[in-house]
């Protein structure tokens, strides 16, 4: 059976214990069937509280009874899909463990692909994701997507149960990309990845960041939520009960490119007036007449941001910046991304820096309350340098949202929240697409226990199996 890219428009195949969204499985009509339902939800569950909860504490969740729960944890042991830690806790006088992941488990590989670099993470059920890769590229397709693809396909191995992608631009029908920084038009990134029949999950990097931020952040249990985030430019995810929504093209949540910015000079993206071109990384660069939009100077924006936190007396970054360093766990939102700290900037003036980072704050605070005024959130979460602006220029963010709202808004001014998964958003979101996709009785129907000396880089032959596509 043929594998490909998984479509934007099409219904994900997801299940989700805590709403039990449409688009799950369909309800079981038979023994078989309720087990299969039942296997899914108990991993979800494990997968969804990020491997801690105990089998006790699962079975009160998913209102199940113990026998039941015991049974399926067993046939799942069996299938080298969980393994169960013995604690120290007793329940009635009976021990209990706390449900995993299995040595031999299920893998996804999860990829963050931005305008100057990529991350590769192997990532366990629970959330569990180790970067294995990190490398700068050139910009064009082929520098960036062959050694990726290379890096990629290294990693496959029967355990492996998915890919997934984010990348810096709108992701069209079947995972065409574009991103303007680059002049990247039309790229079709499953053809140059060419990984068989593996199931790749291809999406933008700020609908996935706003994916993992409903799924393990502030978004969590949020029935409107709006995520922005901040990298060159701004994108951003409208969230409705956990899910991004995806729009007629794929495309929802392009707000970075409404005019919200004030200016009106021509963006990349073809359109006038853009509000990415007041907020971001590029943003910085050109407001200090830095050369800016060829997805360079990253190295430049960071020195900005430690400029200014320099002149504003505060650390940079409290809740975002910390030195790349593989093996960090995505669950815990620890570790930055791989340009951090890298190259030296230009000498700085502290003073225009902060300048610089308020505009930008500025600009950042005012869009948002235009955002707010016409989708009324219950929340609006930040990520990326989004986090930075918040943390180094709040006052002025939020002073220009203030501004920005209808009267009758600001007696109740809609929450504006930093992430807590640090730069893992988009990371985070590309492999929480891939256990969409697998975690459904489709997929873990066609599960089958890998030789017990496989490793995530093992490359022998892997069981074919349908697609199950899961659309952000
Ligand atoms: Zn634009």
């Amino acid at each position: 059976m043929t594998r490909r890219a998984a479509r934007p428009d099409e219904e994900a195949s997801t299940t989700d214990p805590r709403a039990e969204r449409p688009g799950s499985d369909p309800e079981p009509r038979t023994s078989g069937g309720l087990r299969a339902h039942n296997r899914v939800r108990l991993l979800r569950a494990v997968h969804d509280t990020g491997a801690r909860r105990t089998r006790s504490q699962l079975t009160r969740t998913l209102a199940l009874s113990r026998g039941t729960v015991s049974v399926l944890v067993a046939g799942l042991a069996e299938d080298a899909l969980l393994d169960e830690t013995p604690t120290q806790e007793h329940t009635r006088g009976r021990p209990t463990g706390i449900p995993g992941p299995h040595p031999y488990g299920p893998l996804a590989l999860a990829v963050d692909l931005r305008e100057d670099s990529w991350d590769l993470a192997v990532c366990e059920l629970g959330g569990s994701a180790t970067i294995v890769r990190s490398r700068t590229h050139d910009g064009t397709p082929e520098g960036a997507l062959l050694p990726l693809a290379a890096a990629v396909r290294e990693r496959l191995g029967p355990r492996t149960v998915g890919v997934g992608v984010s990348v810096a631009g709108p992701v069209r029908a079947g995972g065409v990309i574009d991103i303007p920084h680059l002049d990247w038009w039309d790229v079709d990134v499953a053809a140059h990845m060419r990984l068989g029949d593996v199931p790749l999950h291809i999406a933008n990097d700020a609908r996935l960041a706003g994916l993992a931020e409903a799924r393990r952040g502030r978004l969590h249990g949020v029935r409107l939520g709006v995520h922005l985030h901040v990298a060159f430019d701004l994108g951003g995810a409208l969230v409705v009960d956990g899910r991004p929504l995806s729009g007629a093209s794929g495309t929802t949540g392009e707000y970075g490119h409404m005019p919200l910015g004030g200016g009106r000079a021509r963006c990349r993206c073809g359109a006038r007036g853009c509000w990415g071109m007041a907020v971001g990384g590029n943003a910085l660069l050109r407001h200090l007449g830095l050369a800016a939009g060829g997805g360079r100077g990253w190295d430049v924006a960071e020195g900005i941001l430690r400029e200014a936190a320099e002149a504003a007396g505060r650390p940079a970054a409290e809740a975002a910046g910390k030195p790349a360093d593989a093996g960090t766990d995505a669950r815990t939102g620890s570790g930055a991304d791989s340009r951090t700290g890298s190259g030296t900037p230009p000498a700085l003036d502290p003073a225009a820096a902060l300048a610089a980072v308020r505009a930008s704050a500025h600009a950042f605070g005012s869009g948002i309350g235009a955002l707010v005024n016409g989708l009324d959130p219950d929340a609006v979460t930040l990520s990326g340098l989004g986090v930075e602006l918040h943390s180094l220029a709040g006052d002025t963010l939020h002073a220009a949202c203030q501004d920005s709202l209808m009267a009758f808004r600001r007696s109740r001014p809609v929450r504006v929240l930093p992430s807590s998964l640090g730069r893992r958003g988009p990371l985070t979101g590309a492999m929480e697409a891939v256990f969409d996709g697998f975690l459904t009785t489709e997929g873990l129907g066609i599960w089958q226990r890998p030789p017990e000396s496989a490793t995530a880089s093992d490359s022998s032959a892997r069981p074919g199996r349908p697609a199950t596509p899961a659309s952000y």
